[in-house]
């Protein structure tokens, strides 16, 4: 086992990160996967939508100063094989901080060092706020692939343009060398607009099989459920949003295994 650790970034809000970290994490979790979900944002949506209270001092906040071991901060939760890191408000501040330090953009780095090494889970998966500071930054670098949730808008095309240049300059810059593009997850379609199936289309057009081919609907049960704290493929299993990510989650494992398959033939041939 191996873990493979991605960061769901996007820098714009409200498109669907949190809400497919917290469901893909549940689905894997479902299929026997071992999951640890780490919430990097300030607003700690990831940490309620899991069921979790935010208790300050007890969040990603120290580990990332160096105070605390990221083990220590690590939460089982009401789902079998999925652990949470939670997030906390003061986080916001610690952004400050983190930028006065040395080794700025790798404190995340350092402190998930000792988890992956320990190789106790399949996926850690890292929730981001909606801007590129210096929080996604950390998650950036700490990854071995960013997963981009898109929202079928119209401005969808932009928004990757300027993820993808992100990801060549944090490569070229020798950040993090091995940051690849795990894939773009299209959301909140919205079947009666035709907008929603061209922008589709553009999208795929442009970064083809890196498109999943599992499209997240509009779905006002994947609204609700963060209320109950509990992921959508809980709160209504038999929703139409629940049926996606299981779907979604399904196609995600299919596509690592193919990966890993052509990963090994390369490394064959190599000797
Ligand atoms: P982000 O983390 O990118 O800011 P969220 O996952 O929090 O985005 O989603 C923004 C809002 O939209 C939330 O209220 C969430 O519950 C809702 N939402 C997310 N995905 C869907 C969907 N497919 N259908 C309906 N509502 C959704
Ligand atoms: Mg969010």
């Amino acid at each position: 086992m191996k873990t493979r650790v991605i960061t769901l970034a996007n820098q714009k809000g409200g498109v669907g990160k949190t809400t497919t970290t917290i469901n893909l994490a549940a689905c894997l979790a479902n299929r026997n996967k071992e999951v640890l979900l780490i919430d990097l944002d300030p607003q700690c949506n990831a940490t309620s939508g899991v069921g979790l209270t935010q208790e300050p001092g007890k969040s990603i906040y120290g580990a990332l100063l160096g105070k605390d071991m990221l083990s220590s901060v690590v939460k089982t939760t009401r789902i079998k094989h999925l652990d949470v890191v939670p997030s906390e408000l003061d986080l916001a501040g610690a952004e400050i901080d983190i930028a006065r330090s040395d080794r700025y953009l790798h404190r995340f780095s350092d402190a998930l060092a000792p988890i992956t090494q320990a190789d106790l889970y399949d996926f850690v998966l890292v929730d981001c706020p909606p801007s590129l500071g210096i929080l996604t930054m950390n998650a950036l670098s700490a990854s071995d692939a960013i997963l981009i949730p898109l929202q079928c808008e119209y401005y969808a095309m932009e928004g990757l343009t300027v993820m993808s240049r992100l990801i060549e300059r944090i490569r070229d810059e020798g950040t993090n060398l091995r940051l690849e593009l795990e894939g773009i997850l299209m959301t909140m379609y919205d079947s009666r607009t035709s907008l929603a199936s061209q922008v589709v289309e553009e999208v795929r057009r442009h970064f083809g099989t890196k498109v999943y081919k599992t499209v997240i609907p509009r779905n006002v049960r994947l609204s609700e459920a963060p209320s109950y704290g509990v992921p959508a493929t809980e709160y209504d299993p038999r929703s139409s949003g629940a049926e996606a990510y299981r779907n979604f989650a399904k196609e995600f494992l299919k596509r690592r295994a193919r990966d890993r398959r052509s990963d090994e033939a390369t490394e064959e041939m190599n000797g």
